[in-house]
């Protein structure tokens, strides 16, 4: 037989998913894979219920259904501050996941160089490879998460064809602030460099930070691909529907790229979708302020149970010092923990470009009854998991 492609020799299967599976075989409060237990908003399944009588059951335009387009145009020139073009801006995708994919393969060559903030997505390192790009890390320093200017401008001299940008950040929880972003903005100019991001959590995050939308910062529109998508705004994981928003010329490739990677997201969702893409601003403000008080639910619990852990500016995400286990594998660990302890969490290991093995994520898009049953789990954990 032909060997199989080399591509695919560079990574494994998505760690994080990985551990949904391996929680769901424990019986384990999943903590692990960042998506709700909660129902999103009742009129987008209100309105799903009656979708599925009507006339979506076909493709929408490859590059997505134009109310669908409009809708999101509407609502992103709202928060991004610049009138975005439905039809010449946007390419809908299915999540996120695709539109990172499609802009890497809209912006790279083989060989060509990508910045990656470590710790990053899992994604990103997939992306890179089955792309050809080759990935240059650049830390972030706890407890802030913040890069050094030096490393990250040599980073840049290396002439790299993109930097990969996801803020609020997954999985340590930062949100760059301006001055940051405009460091990245310059240096981006400087050697003329596109910028990808990652914006799928735009609407979580917590006071008194703010979110800057990287193509809003002056004269970076012309080099931003910006990625995101409606799966944590709108609770929807499932549904699938991502987006690329960019200058013209960058979306008519993404466009190609997308329509024979996918065709389309599914049309009977995007018609759903549009519902929510409507609300008003009122809904952004509640979305913030649940979120909020789960985060202070789940880090208080954290406290009390005394385990040292990062505190999210943004996102959903928390890292946990798990040290005093003393586990060579953070891998290992995360199985013990799911089996013995009833949580499911991902090995920090697969966020790192760094030898981490001392860290966990857990996330709390989580009903309150969820993480109120996670943390008396881990009240426990010192007598279930015993030192290496
Ligand atoms: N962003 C989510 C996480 O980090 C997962 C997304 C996915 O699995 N596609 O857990």
């Amino acid at each position: 037989m032909p060997s199989l492609s080399k591509r695919t020799e560079n990574f494994t299967d998505s760690v994080i998913r990985r551990m949904t599976r391996i929680s769901n075989q424990y019986g384990a409060v999943n903590l692990s894979q960042g998506f709700p237990d909660f129902e999103p908003p009742r009129e987008l399944l209100n309105r799903l219920a009656e979708v599925a009588k009507e006339d979506f059951h076909q493709y929408s335009i490859t590059w997505g259904a134009q109310n669908f387009r409009e809708a999101l145009a509407e609502k992103q020139s709202r928060f991004m501050g610049r009138k975005i073009n439905p039809n010449e801006e946007i390419v809908v995708t299915c999540g996120s996941t695709e539109a990172m994919m499609a802009a890497m393969m809209t912006v790279t060559n083989q060989g060509d160089k990508v910045i990656v903030f470590s710790p990053f997505y899992e994604n990103y390192g997939a992306d890179t490879i089955l792309s050809g790009a080759e990935p240059i890390y650049v830390p972030l320093y706890p407890p802030e998460f913040n890069f050094n200017v030096d490393e990250l401008e040599n980073a840049f001299k290396q002439h790299p064809k993109a930097l990969i940008l996801c803020n609020p950040s997954n999985p340590c929880g930062k949100v760059f602030t301006y001055d940051e972003l405009k460091i990245i903005a310059d240096l981006a100019e400087k050697y003329d460099t596109f910028v990808i991001t990652d914006e799928v959590y735009e609407h979580i995050v917590y006071e008194p930070y703010q979110h800057t939308y990287f193509a809003s910062l002056p004269k970076m529109w012309e080099r931003t691909i910006s990625c995101s998508s409606l799966s944590k705004t709108y609770s929807i994981t499932g549904w699938r529907l991502g987006y690329i928003i960019a200058p013209k010329n960058i979306i008519e490739v993404a466009k190609k790229v997308h329509d024979f990677l996918t065709v389309g997201a599914a049309a009977p969702l995007q018609e759903a979708a549009v519902t929510g893409l409507q609300f008003g601003d009122e809904y952004y403000r509640s979305l913030q302020a649940k979120y909020t008080k789960k985060k202070d639910l789940f880090l208080k619990g954290l406290d009390d149970i005394g385990i040292s852990h990062t505190i999210p500016q943004g996102a959903y995400y928390v890292l946990l010092d798990i040290s005093e286990f003393g586990y060579e594998s953070d891998l290992e660990f995360c199985e013990v923990l799911a089996r013995d302890v009833g949580v499911g969490a991902v090995p920090g290991s697969s966020f790192f470009r760094e030898n981490v093995n001392h860290l966990i994520r857990l996330h709390f898009a989580k009903k309150d009854e969820t993480l109120y049953e996670a943390l008396g789990r881990l009240e426990h954990i010192r007598n279930r998991i015993h030192k290496r």
